[in-house]
């Protein structure tokens, strides 16, 4: 390693929580590639290694207790009955909220499609408009939009440069037939928290409609919680929290009138009809567990993700000219939307290869767009193409945001220097 790297730390206080990591196991293998030993993985706001503590906890509900929760008339499946029930108090408990608002499905995207599907397809349902931010996930865009044959219609609250809800137009178009308002507490994508949400909290709720906030990347930077957001549905996940993947939970809160939801899988009935399936217990297991050390460690977690943000950016910004996506406004610790002018993100990550950072938001690489996000911020085609975003994670060490650092602002130089070079052979 470079001698200047040297100052800075290559253990994380929480590193023996992540005997996983990938640079630790470079013998691994599969399908032909191979995870480089010098791998540094900033990309915790798509997906997190497991916490060795959840996996302990999640390791009996895959062994030794194989019980359907749906089978309790014996004691295996009463057992297992009684963790399903454990993990839902626990979440509850954690967020505020109460036993039996908490319905467990198997991602984020389930989460967010079962609520607004649901909405949409419940026969007694009587408003028909939906209002969602422009800077939601896709799980919520495009979900929206396929509620048109239910005669649902979506309208967009804009967003202004610093990726804030137009509140004034938000008033405005909240009625009496809006049935939703679907906001996130902090993006995704740049880490920006909606600092707009208790004044879309009052608006909808003196209208009668309802605020759903997917807390997914906000629970997971500790900000969310039940009592600072006035929220009325909510999504979880365990996938951002250390906690492995195949759980998440959605929030309904038992309120007046009631918020009805139509079951988008139906059979034996579970979480009391609204998701039916044999629970996953051994994820669900691991999302409680995951959940509640996210709480009880917040302070320290955002602590250590500040201190590794402001170690990457100082050594960035010392190299090379990059621009921070929300950067005079509010945002949670560790996600960080950066643009290098003149440089395409694209070939960036192509020519930092083992250094792990994605191009917008994961589901959206697989298709080539450039980031909504941005574009709802008011950025050009442009600046959305120099665009990538880091997220940093608990196993991250400081030594690795020096080396992520100097290895971006490296390879970036180097390719402005080539494409002048050939736009000067060009001409
Ligand atoms: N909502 C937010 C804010 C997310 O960041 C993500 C994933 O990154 C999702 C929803 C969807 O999560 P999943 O792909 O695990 O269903």
């Amino acid at each position: 390693m470079n001698s200047t790297h040297s100052n800075f730390s290559k253990h994380s206080p929480f590193s023996s929580w992540f005997n996983a990591q990938p640079n630790k196991h470079p013998q691994q293998r599969f399908g032909g590639v191979a995870l480089p030993d010098n791998l540094i993985y900033l990309d915790h706001a798509a997906s997190t290694p497991l916490d060795s503590r959840i996996l302990e906890c999640m390791t009996p509900w895959m062994t030794t207790i194989y019980g359907n929760p749906a089978n309790r008339l014996h004691p295996m499946g009463e057992l297992a009955e009684h963790g399903l029930a454990r993990a839902r108090q626990q979440i509850a408990e954690c967020i505020g909220v109460q036993f039996d608002e908490v319905t467990f499905c198997s991602s984020a995207t389930e989460a967010n499609n079962l609520l607004l599907r649901g909405l949409a397809q419940h026969p007694l349902r009587k408003r028909n408009k939906i209002l969602i931010s422009a800077t939601e996930h896709s799980s919520i865009l495009t979900t929206a939009d396929a509620l048109k044959g239910f005669g649902i219609e979506t309208q967009i609250l804009p967003v202004d440069h610093h990726g804030q809800v137009d509140i004034l137009l938000a008033e405005k178009l909240i009625d009496e037939n809006t049935l939703a308002v679907c906001a996130m507490d902090a993006n995704n994508e740049t880490g920006i928290i909606q600092s707009s949400l208790p004044a879309l909290a009052s608006f909808a709720h003196s209208k009668g409609a309802l605020l759903h906030v997917d807390a997914v990347q906000g629970f997971a930077r500790a900000h969310f919680h039940n009592s600072t957001t006035s929220f009325d549905t909510a999504t979880l996940s365990a996938a951002k929290i250390y906690a492995g993947k195949g759980a998440a939970a959605l929030i309904v809160k038992k309120k007046h009138p009631r918020i009805r939801l139509c079951p988008q899988l139906t059979g034996g009935g579970h979480e009391t009809g609204l998701r039916s399936g044999t629970p996953n217990l051994p994820a669900i297991i691991g999302l409680a567990e995951g959940m509640q050390l996210q709480y009880s460690e917040r302070r320290d977690r955002l602590h250590y993700l500040s201190h590794l943000e402001s170690i990457f950016t100082s050594a960035l910004l010392g190299q090379i000219d990059a621009r921070i996506a929300g950067k005079d406004v509010a945002r949670v610790p560790g996600i960080l939307m950066l643009q290098i002018p003149n440089v395409n993100a694209m070939k960036l990550i192509e020519n930092t290869k083992f250094i792990c950072v994605s191009a917008g938001s994961a589901c959206k690489t697989l298709q080539a767009t450039t980031s909504h996000v941005l574009k709802a911020m008011g950025q050009e085609e442009e600046e959305a193409l120099s665009s990538f975003r880091v997220s940093i994670g608990l196993p991250n060490t400081e030594a690795e945001m020096k080396i992520a650092a100097d290895l971006i602002a490296a390879t970036a130089l180097n390719l402005r220097t080539e494409s002048a070079v050939w736009s000067t052979a060009k001409n």
